[in-house]
């Protein structure tokens, strides 16, 4: 039985934290669900996830559509896209079947990369490998989602770059079923011994084909991230602010000002740190561009925006005179910090 192998690479960064990374988790089960119910995919795909942000791991190993298991996708620090593509090269020489003059392998396998911000590590490499060695093996399809991606980097590896943008509610929805309808052409195509890739039009309203532009370098972050952790139970948690146009001027003036208006605070998992990476440079952000402080999502004190001398966030219940730092136990008394603001660590997206 030939196979035909669906790898689904997913950015796993902390800028996906809260409804994207919910709407992506929800978007598998129900590309999932939908290659159950076509005889085509039941036959022949195969199904393996890999998640990627401060490092790359291989959740679901190449395995058959009824025998796929739902994933809790992980969240980390970083969005190692080089690695992640490595990655996703070695898993194809390693688990997928090379066609011989003895016999036939499996057929070209599709990839979807899934990523919503830029690297933060190096892709030459592997773009370069990808690009000699794999991009006429495999049909990659690389899926940017919102403003902050780097469409011309996408662009070098795949002709199938798209980009979509969430506008209504449902959008997410019928993105993944794009994704869905996109594998089953595929298997349907090679039930009739067609090794094309052909995938189905894209839906114009949230979703085109990515334009050549050139990468602007200078483009300011869609969103800012801070990691803290509850001084009374000790558990961290993300707090996630989203870039907002504050004042903007005639345009021949040309100064707009943003500030960043707070999204959420989320709990994370322990795991969080394991899927980080703690290499990459940590950016600073003055706390003045903040616009709002959330409550602690673990004991519900009123601001998880205190910061140690050490660096780190925690929260604080605005009462106790002396508390002890969750990470480095150090007695801390908290003052006004002023109208200066303070600059704290942001994460890495
Ligand atoms: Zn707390
Ligand atoms: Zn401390």
């Amino acid at each position: 039985m030939r196979r035909l192998p669906v790898f689904f690479v997913l950015d796993c960064s902390e800028s996906m934290v809260g409804d994207n990374l919910q709407h992506m988790q929800q978007g598998m089960q129900s590309v999932m669900q939908h290659l159950r119910q076509d005889p085509y995919a039941l036959e022949t795909v195969h199904v393996s996830v890999i998640a990627f942000a401060g490092i790359v791991r291989t959740l679901v190993p190449l395995i058959e559509v009824f025998a796929f298991y739902p994933v809790n996708l992980p969240l980390g620090g970083g969005t190692n896209l080089g690695k992640a593509l490595e990655h996703v090269m070695n898993e194809i020489d390693r688990h997928v079947i090379k066609t011989t003059s003895e016999a036939k392998g499996d057929w070209k396998p599709l990839v979807y990369l899934f990523t919503d911000g830029r690297p933060t590590d190096r892709c030459e490499d592997a773009i370069y490998r990808w690009n000699k060695r794999y991009a006429r093996r495999a049909t990659l399809v690389a899926l940017g989602m919102g403003k902050a991606v780097d469409f011309s980097l996408l662009k070098r590896m795949t002709e199938h770059t798209i980009a979509f943008e969430q506008l209504g509610p449902d959008d997410f929805k019928k993105f993944f079923q794009w994704i869905s309808a996109s594998v089953m052409a595929q298997s349907k195509s090679i039930g009739s011994g067609v090794d094309q890739s052909v995938l189905p039009p894209l839906d114009e309203r949230f979703m085109h084909l990515a334009k050549d532009f050139k990468a602007d370098t200078q483009v300011d972050e869609q969103c800012v991230t801070l990691v803290g952790r509850c001084q009374k139970l000790g558990k961290p948690y993300i707090i996630k602010y989203d870039r907002e146009l504050q004042y903007q001027s005639p345009e021949d003036l040309g100064i707009n000002l943003y500030h960043f208006r707070l999204d959420n605070c989320y709990p994370l998992s322990e795991d969080y740190f394991s899927w980080s990476d703690h290499a990459a440079h940590q950016q600073q952000v003055n706390t003045t561009l903040l616009q709002g402080a959330p409550a602690c999502p673990h004991c519900y004190a009123d601001t998880a925006f205190a910061m140690c001398g050490c660096g780190k966030l925690m929260c604080y219940d605005g009462f106790s005179e002396v508390v002890s730092c969750p990470w480095c136990r150090r007695q801390v008394s908290f003052g006004y910090a002023g109208n200066e603001g303070f600059d704290v660590q942001r994460g890495k997206g």
